[in-house]
């Protein structure tokens, strides 16, 4: 997994991530007519509006909005996990490796990572391993956290089961991070609800492939949300007229969903045409593609896609494009013409 860079000058294709949309002439017109309140006292309409549609989609009974995903799955964890609890996760996911170890550092909770299979998944044989006994030694092993879509794989169905069949017959609770859930359920052709079965907490983020400038929701029971939103004031997430980024949160589910399935085409047309290219190995699910330059044209692969104003992440000679609101099918062929030409005559 490589780490989206700043941009260095003009950006004509910007594949780095689906965090780089800008919300369009539309998606600002409903922010700017949204109805307001002071949401950290309760009166914002259309945060709770926006609360309520997510949790009834997602087969929950309350949500609560937030700045980031990063700030929703603390609080998830937060309000499973007590201090000296563990929480057992892949040693690839974000609430692990990419969260500045906030679960440790403001919640005095332990990670228990594990590695995670080529699929993404955790094997549950290596769950069972890890699950602690009930002996002083041990941190208490409270909570099962998985990732869907993780490094844009969906999950296996029949093991998001198992696991969390298992979790809570262990005594454990569960949380996805489901910053990319509508990718698995666009791509599973299900309702977003199954992808959260199993899960007694989920955090979407509605920043990513569904366009919006900010935030992420949080959903579970009352009692959970009710915890929650005590960890959100103390995290600093509490926000006052938040209902004007809360509308472009409710534009997006209701508009950005269905068209998720565009950026997956997308992202198979570019996996398609960045295999033709020698010395490039592709993998792609949903909506990011993962290439391995070879070797010895790592470096000058990626500098030259700069200089054409194409951007992509990359760490040494790996590679992650990720397809988006903002790169239709026009921009995936133009973006891989400009990589042909690299290797012409090489
Ligand atoms: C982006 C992301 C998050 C965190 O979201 P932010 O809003 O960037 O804090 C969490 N989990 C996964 C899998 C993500 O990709």
């Amino acid at each position: 997994m490589s780490y989206p860079q700043a941009a260095t000058g003009p950006v004509l294709y910007d594949f780095r991530s689906d965090t780089v949309t800008r919300p369009g002439a539309a998606m600002r017109a409903a922010m700017a007519a949204a109805e307001v309140g002071d949401d950290v006292w309760g009166d914002d309409p259309t945060v709770l509006r926006l609360q309520a549609v997510a949790a009834e989609m997602l087969g929950y009974e309350a949500g609560l909005f937030v700045p980031s995903g990063t700030q929703s799955n603390l609080i998830g964890l937060l309000a499973h996990c007590q201090r000296g609890d563990e929480y057992l996760v892949g040693q690839d996911a974000h609430t692990y490796k990419y969260e500045g170890g906030g679960a440790a550092v403001l919640g005095s909770i332990q990670p228990q990572p594990i590695e995670n299979a080529a699929d993404g998944t955790i094997p549950l044989e290596k769950l069972k391993k890890a699950l602690k006994p009930d002996d002083a030694h041990f941190a208490r092993t409270r909570l099962l956290a998985l990732e869907n879509t993780t490094g844009g794989k969906v999950l296996p169905t029949d093991y998001v089961r198992a696991a969390t069949d298992w979790a809570h017959g262990a005594g454990l609770a569960t949380h996805l991070d489901g910053a990319r859930l509508f990718n698995a359920a666009v791509a599973r052709q299900v309702a977003p609800a199954e992808i959260a079965r199993g899960f007694d907490s989920v955090s979407i983020c509605l920043s990513k492939g569904l366009g919006a400038p900010v935030g992420s929701v949080l959903l579970g029971s009352h009692v959970l949300i009710a915890q929650g939103k005590r960890w959100r004031k103390m995290l600093g997430g509490g926000m006052r007229q938040a209902g004007i980024l809360a509308a472009a949160g409710l534009y997006a589910l209701d508009r950005h969903i269905d068209r998720l399935a565009d950026d997956h085409a997308n992202a198979s047309r570019l996996a398609d045409g960045l295999s033709r290219l020698p010395g490039l190995t592709v993998e792609s699910q949903t909506n990011m593609v993962f290439v391995q330059v070879a070797a010895e044209h790592a470096a000058d692969f990626a500098a030259y896609l700069a200089t054409q104003g194409l951007l992509v992440s990359s760490v040494g000679s790996a590679q992650r494009w990720v397809t988006h609101l903002d790169v239709d099918t026009v921009a995936v062929d133009a973006a891989l013409a400009i990589a042909a030409r690299f290797f012409d005559g090489r």
